[in-house]
């Protein structure tokens, strides 16, 4: 495994932030896995594993190694009357390999077309959009733990999956490299399209994959920034979901409050980008970090704005938000202090 010395991480984050890394190194094989594994054990020193860099903010430089997953293959696993099986390696690129099952005629990925970043990262906060998680189909990953070197298997209800919630993000943490996944996509597609935006796109059309992962690649493409445009790193923050009586009590003083009843109504999550572009955040920006005109929830990096700029606006947003409907919003993406 070959170890670089004092990299920029500025084309290795989508929010484009020039900070460095002491050491970074790329995964591209078992024997990577165990060298890292040797690594971590003779070095007192930070790891961390990195994807895309989709859901990363680095607030400052990183005195540490920085693992890249560069793990790739995808393959049919099985197939049985009801579902087909496939798999993927923890470094394959997220909608190439959404956009492959579906171009093999099968179905159960497509509202999760175009979110970036890797295949190993998707279980981290169970990536969701359009009313689909993974966890609806994720049938089970393979993960090799960094303090032992044992390869181990997780099926769906061992992952402990919740909303942008795992195992790996609350107790695991820097300690199981993901190296595949496997989902379970049944011959009998379920089309999830009852959410606002894809329902219209989707009047009339005889629903197939394809078509609905095209609508929902070009709404993602009308209402997000493209990181390749202008940087960031998607939604900032959390929907938070509150008590019925919390958001009862919110929605009679702000009557426009969205609501979207969760865990069989005894709470209701409501919308984030709603309650920070009611303080007036769309479109702020302070040199060269701000928050994008077009959604409210996503900070962005007009050029060249440090992970500390990025995270100062984002202290003002929670406490603006915190002041005005006395909600905490929580970050989505780590913050790498
Ligand atoms: C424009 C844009 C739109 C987005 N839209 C969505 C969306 O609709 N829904 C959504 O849920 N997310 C969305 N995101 C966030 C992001 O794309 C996802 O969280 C994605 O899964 C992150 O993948 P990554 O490979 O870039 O992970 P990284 O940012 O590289 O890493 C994220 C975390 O995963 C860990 N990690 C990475 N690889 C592995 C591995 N193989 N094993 C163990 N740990 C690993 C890292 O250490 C880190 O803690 C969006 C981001 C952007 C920029």
């Amino acid at each position: 495994m070959k170890i670089n010395e004092n990299v920029s991480l500025k084309d290795l984050n989508t929010f484009g932030v020039a900070a460095n890394t002491k050491y970074l190194c790329e995964i591209t094989n078992l024997q990577d896995i165990e060298a890292l594994f040797e690594w971590r054990s003779k070095h007192n020193l930070p790891a961390l594993l990195l994807g895309g860099g989709s859901n990363l903010l680095f607030k400052n430089d990183f005195e540490g190694l920085i693992a890249k997953v560069c793990l790739s293959g995808k393959d049919i696993a099985e197939e049985d009357d009801e579902a087909v099986y496939v798999s993927a390696a923890g470094g394959e690129n997220w909608h190439e390999f959404v956009r492959w099952t579906i171009d093999k005629g099968f179905a159960g990925l497509e509202n999760l077309s175009l979110i970036p970043g890797c295949v190993g990262a998707a279980p981290i906060q169970n990536i969701g959009a359009y009313g689909v998680e993974l966890s609806n189909t994720l049938h089970s990953l393979q993960a090799v733990n960094l303090d032992n070197g044992d390869i181990l298997e997780f099926d769906n209800e061992l992952c402990k999956f919740g909303y942008r919630e795992s195992f790996f993000k609350s107790q695991a943490l820097d300690k199981l490299l993901i190296t595949s996944v496997t989902f379970r996509l049944p011959k009998k597609p379920e089309w999830h399209i009852n959410y606002a935006g894809l329902r219209e796109a989707l009047e009339g059309e005889v629903l197939t994959a394809d078509v609905i992962s095209q609508a929902v690649i070009s709404e993602r493409q009308r209402k997000l920034p493209d990181p390749a445009q202008i940087g960031n790193a998607g939604s900032f923050f959390k929907n938070p979901v509150l008590k019925v009586s919390e958001f009862e009590s919110l929605k009679s003083e702000h009557g426009e409050l969205p609501g979207f009843p969760q865990n069989h109504n005894h709470e209701v999550k409501t919308s984030a980008g709603w309650l920070i572009d009611q303080c007036g955040w769309k479109g702020h920006r302070v040199g060269d970090a701000g928050v994008s005109d077009k959604h409210a929830l996503v900070l962005v990096n007009h050029g060249n704005a440090t992970g500390t700029e990025l995270w100062q606006i984002a202290e003002d947003i929670i406490a603006s938000v915190e002041d005005k409907f006395g909600i905490t919003l929580e970050p989505e993406p780590r913050v790498i202090k």
